[in-house]
């Protein structure tokens, strides 16, 4: 059915980890964003993002700030531009939203 698939990639259907971690626009991001913060993490779906953090991003160094910031960024971008492409067929590229996270 049409109306199930990731409106990301129109590949598969869409689930949580799928469209915030393994779908190739949303593994684009992720990809840059660490890479910007110098982490090397492979990746990773939704449980193992959150449990990956909360063991190596805990406590109040800025990394860890930084990081958890972005990981709710990233989540909430991508969160906009599935809606926006499905409420309003406005598309934008993965590269634009890594620019606005950054
Ligand atoms: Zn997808």
């Amino acid at each position: 059915m049409q109306d199930l698939l990731c409106p990301l990639c129109q590949l598969v259907n869409e689930d949580h980890d799928h469209i915030f971690f393994q779908c190739d626009y949303a593994a684009e991001i992720w990809r840059s964003i660490l890479q910007w913060q110098e982490i090397r993490r492979n990746a990773m779906n939704w449980t193992e993002g959150v449990q990956w953090g909360m063991q190596y991003m805990k406590g109040k160094s800025s990394k860890a700030l930084m990081y958890r910031m972005a990981m709710s960024n990233v989540v909430y971008h991508i969160w906009l531009e599935r809606n926006a492409r499905i409420f309003k067929q406005q598309q934008k590229p993965a590269s634009y939203l890594i620019r606005l996270i950054i």
